[in-house]
């Protein structure tokens, strides 16, 4: 009932098409919490710009008195909220897409409806967006909502962003909340990259500044926002990207026809072109380009064809036809940020299905890397996500699949999360980088210089991490290995806990937080050592495993041995080599690891070491034995022994 239609005014019709197709495109898409004036905003603009029939119009007035929340005027918003009821009964999609011109530019809105499941709904919205609208009530300046929305944003490419301080009349068109508003999401959004970033006051229930500028609102220079949306300058589209083609279906009639059916994601092809099929690195080359128009030379991004290849090759739903010589990257694995939907906490290890195109594979987190704080932009720790959270997380997949980083590719690089019990959608995925792929040549040039540095020394580079309770033994057990190793003429560093916190860390403190920027520095700081070709030492508490795995995700897999120093509490206790057991007891120091946080134990570390009646010699020892076992210091250099 309430579906708006595209224009329609007395014009000569050809000249109105040809004005239209001349005319650039802005998609965007507005978000902000129940309340904010989504709706209402919304609703202005498709009102100003006359797109509203008399008919509609009338219904409008008479659901105004009926339903309205405004008191004398028309609500906008219920001209865009009659689709909130058929959404309910799950009759429309999540996003409804909304079309109007005015004459300088045409738009397409996503009108993403703002309840429980925002993220969700703000994410498929963002997906295809040049612009957001973030809205905020004046009243209430930015809340987390907005932080999370742009930073939402930022990590679907969004490349430009409006704050819309709405409702300016509810604080008397004050320019001071304004200005506080602004110098707030000014210095937030300093983080981003965005292309644009306008902040603008409006009130879309009255109309000021959102189409016409406003006495009220002299104080402000700035556009209208519709202005704004007519003038801000797009950039270029991701016109050069690969050829992309995922196939949707095999289609085959009968003996005499095979044709692959899909969707062009990403450039164009040509009848003649060589393919590859991504998966398998067979190629052939387009025989035929079908449409339901009949044959075509070629196909562009976003056009469903059926292809013909001139060979016959191993081809199914899922493969990925791309240019020979710019091949998608073909992994298990990736690194990739997660936007968290689900009432049910995402946990590393559980099975979900993942689905990237055309195709579905079983798929499990194998480590969050780090949550992202959308009001800070602060890295965290976390062992699970729950609703709405963001994080950077490496993936596993249980077969290979064909994909972009989500940078080069917005289609084949990004992905969803089904859960396989309740086949909700439970997260969005942007894919960043592929991991440990045996393909990826360009990687190797770095490996090759870590191991020319290390092999000048005749070593393999490595991190002995020690982890364990302050007076485990970390420090005097990594000293005698280093010792050890040194007379064995191998190079080495020792990185210390205390020591580290005397220099490169001495701003951190013992909170949670600061634990983990204190692992993450250090983890940081011993890569590049191992980069350098050196045997690493860290001697650090690093009680959370999360960090530890951190430090782990930075190095190749064999290269970072976990070495638990195991000694219990009471014998730490004990001998207290610091005194430091005693202070924390007495309440003298907070935060102290076994005492009033946190310890957590590795479970599979490379090496356990009990240390209770065991001599530090003996234990240094088991340490050097592995190396020498593992090659890292190989017999092949014993003179130097
Ligand atoms: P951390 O670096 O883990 O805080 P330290 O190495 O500074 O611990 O202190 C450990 C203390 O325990 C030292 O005084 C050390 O001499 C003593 N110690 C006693 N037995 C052992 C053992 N088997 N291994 C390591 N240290 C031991």
């Amino acid at each position: 009932m309430n579906k708006i239609t595209p224009v329609a005014e007395a014009f000569d019709l050809s000249n109105y098409i040809n004005s239209q197709e001349s005319k650039s495109f802005l998609r965007f898409l507005t978000c902000g919490s129940v309340d904010d004036g989504k709706s209402t905003l919304i609703g202005r603009l498709l009102y100003d710009t006359k797109l509203i029939f008399e008919d509609q119009l009338a219904a409008l007035e008479k659901d105004s008195r009926k339903h309205g929340t405004v008191s004398d005027d028309i609500d906008l918003a219920l001209l865009v909220d009659g689709l909130e009821a058929e959404r309910e009964q799950g009759i429309t999609i999540d996003v409804a897409y909304r079309f109007f011109s005015t004459e300088k530019r045409k738009f397409i809105v996503a009108d993403t409806p703002g309840h429980e499941q925002y993220t969700r709904n703000m994410a498929t919205g963002a997906s295809t967006a040049d612009l957001a609208i973030l809205l905020v009530d004046a009243r209430n300046g930015l809340l987390t909502q907005t932080r999370r929305h742009a930073f939402i944003a930022s990590l679907l490419g969004v490349r430009h962003v409006v704050l819309a301080v709405n409702k300016i009349d509810l604080v008397d068109y004050d320019q001071t909340r304004f200005d506080e508003i602004k110098a707030d999401f000014e210095s937030f959004s300093s983080g981003f990259d965005f292309d644009s970033c306008e902040v603008i006051p409006l009130s879309a229930r009255f109309g000021d500044n959102v189409t016409t500028s406003s006495d009220k609102l002299s104080w402000f220079t700035g556009p209208t926002l519709l202005e704004h949306l007519e003038n801000v300058e797009l950039g270029h589209e991701h016109s050069e990207a690969a050829f992309r083609f995922p196939v949707q279906w095999v289609n085959r009639p009968n003996l005499d026809f095979r044709g692959y059916s899909g969707t062009v994601r990403g450039g164009s092809v040509n009848v003649g072109d060589e393919v590859v099929v991504a998966q398998s690195g067979k190629t052939s080359r387009v025989e035929k380009i079908v449409t339901m128009d009949g044959d075509q030379v070629r196909a562009d991004d976003g056009q469903s064809v059926t292809l013909t290849l001139t060979d016959e090759i191993d081809i199914s739903r899922g493969d990925v036809l791309a240019p020979v010589h710019s091949r998608p990257d073909v992994s298990d694995q990736f690194a990739a940020h997660l936007i968290w939907m689900s009432e049910n906490a995402m946990l590393p290890g559980r099975p979900y299905l993942l689905k990237c195109g055309t195709k579905t594979v079983g798929a499990s987190v194998t480590e969050i890397k780090h949550k992202v704080d959308v009001n800070t932009f602060d890295h965290h720790a976390a062992k699970e996500l729950s609703l709405n959270e963001i994080a950077f997380c490496n993936l596993a997949l249980s077969e290979v699949i064909a994909f972009d980083p989500y940078e080069a590719n917005r289609d084949t690089g990004s992905f969803i999360l089904i859960d396989r019990m309740t086949n909700e959608t439970v997260a969005a995925g942007l894919i960043w980088f592929g991991l440990r792929r045996a393909t990826n040549v360009h990687r190797q040039a770095l490996d090759v210089n870590k191991k020319a540095r290390g092999g000048l020394k005749g070593q393999k580079p490595a991190v002995l991490w020690f982890t364990g309770l302050s007076g485990s033994g970390k420090s005097t057990i990594a000293n005698a290995v280093e010792q050890k190793l040194l007379s064995l003429g191998r190079h080495t560093y020792l990185l210390d806990g205390d020591n580290i916190r005397h220099g490169l860390n001495k701003d951190l403190g013992f909170t949670d937080a600061d634990r983990v920027e204190n692992i993450r520095r250090v983890a940081e700081t011993s890569k590049l050592f191992v980069d350098a070709g050196l045997i690493t030492l860290v001697s650090f508490i690093s009680p959370f495993k999360a960090e530890r795995q951190l430090a782990r995700d930075l190095l190749e897999n064999d290269e970072f041995y976990e070495i638990f120093v195991d000694t219990s509490l009471e014998d730490c206790e004990a001998r207290d080599p610091k005194g430091l057991y005693a202070k924390a007891r007495k309440g003298e120091i907070t935060n102290f690891t076994g005492i009033d946080s946190a310890y957590e134990a590795p479970e599979a570390p490379e090496l356990h070491l009990k240390t209770q009646g065991r001599t530090v010699e003996s234990l240094a020892d088991e340490i050097v034995d592995r190396l020498l076992a593992d090659g890292f210091i190989g017999s092949d250099n014993t003179w130097v022994i």
